[in-house]
């Protein structure tokens, strides 16, 4: 039977007249990923909502100095606090004061190990922007190198949600999105809770974080589910799970993800603890 037999004329002209289909949107992430506990996502689930955006205001705390109580990680004069993944000195460049990712030369972590610390760092995405979604500025805080904040150029830039500029890396998206333009500077400050297990081994205390980025809250006390590098290199069974105990100390570990992301800046302080003064 003529598929077209019962249908209307001005039907038929708009279905005869050229009009291309409407382009399928842009596919942006995936759905063939494990679920996310207690979401109706899957990892990297391009439809996902995209965090609001919000425009930061002046941040006068760029280049405000640390507190008094801070270890200072990098303030342009040398990488002493720092070390490569691989050993080592870093192989990122210093130049007039600011700490510039070297593509394919590893990630760098602090040689200190820290529990439960706020950490602020400055960074700026390359002004001239190469590549898109994930290529584009990726970098990101990867804390005892297994719960990673993101640093990527989200500006103008979509990708899957929860691994956007400020997500929980396959996780959680943020809040908001509070980036700049590439090219200028902008701050992170974390708030960082680490896990705690028993002496039996059992997970008692997830890891917990809150992030401001340039003044705008992202994460308020956010749990992780766990690593979050599970659809990276790890076993995809291994999404939620806290793979293995380890210290409350950890340490702070900045991604090289192949893009010339620029850090300066960054300090760090221990929260201790109510009336342990
Ligand atoms: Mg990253």
């Amino acid at each position: 039977m003529n598929p077209f037999a019962r249908t209307p004329l001005a039907l038929l002209l708009v279905l005869s007249s050229g009009v291309a289909p409407l382009r399928a949107q842009e596919k942006l992430g995936y759905t063939d990923t494990p679920a996310i506990p207690g979401t109706p996502w899957h990892v990297h689930d391009g439809s996902r909502p995209q965090p609001r955006v919000v425009t930061p205001g002046a941040t006068f705390s760029l280049l405000a100095p640390p507190p008094s109580d801070a270890v200072v990680l990098f303030d342009g004069r040398d990488l002493s606090q720092w070390e490569s993944i691989h050993g080592g000195e870093p192989k990122w460049t210093l130049t007039d004061g600011i700490l510039e990712v070297v593509p394919f030369s590893g990630n760098i972590r602090t040689k200190q190990r820290f529990a439960d610390f706020q950490l602020h760092l400055e960074y700026a995405e390359p002004a001239v922007i190469k590549g898109k979604g994930q290529y584009r500025g990726n970098s990101g805080v990867l804390i005892n190198g297994m719960y990673e904040v993101q640093i990527l150029d989200s500006y103008e830039s979509p990708t899957y949600p929860d691994g956007q500029s400020g997500a929980l890396y396959g996780q959680m998206p943020p809040l908001v999105n509070a980036c700049k333009p590439p090219g200028e500077w902008q701050s992170y400050d974390i708030i960082f809770e680490s896990p705690r297990w028993d002496a039996a081994g059992v997970l008692v205390k997830k890891a917990a974080v809150t992030v401001i980025q340039n003044g705008v809250v992202l994460h308020h006390r956010h749990e992780f589910f766990g690593s979050t590098d599970g659809i990276n290199g790890v076993p995809h069974k291994a999404l939620g799970a806290y793979l293995k105990p380890h210290p409350p100390e950890v340490v702070v570990e900045l991604q090289e993800h192949r893009n010339p992301v620029r850090f300066r800046n960054i300090w760090i302080r221990t929260l201790g603890d109510y009336d342990h003064p």
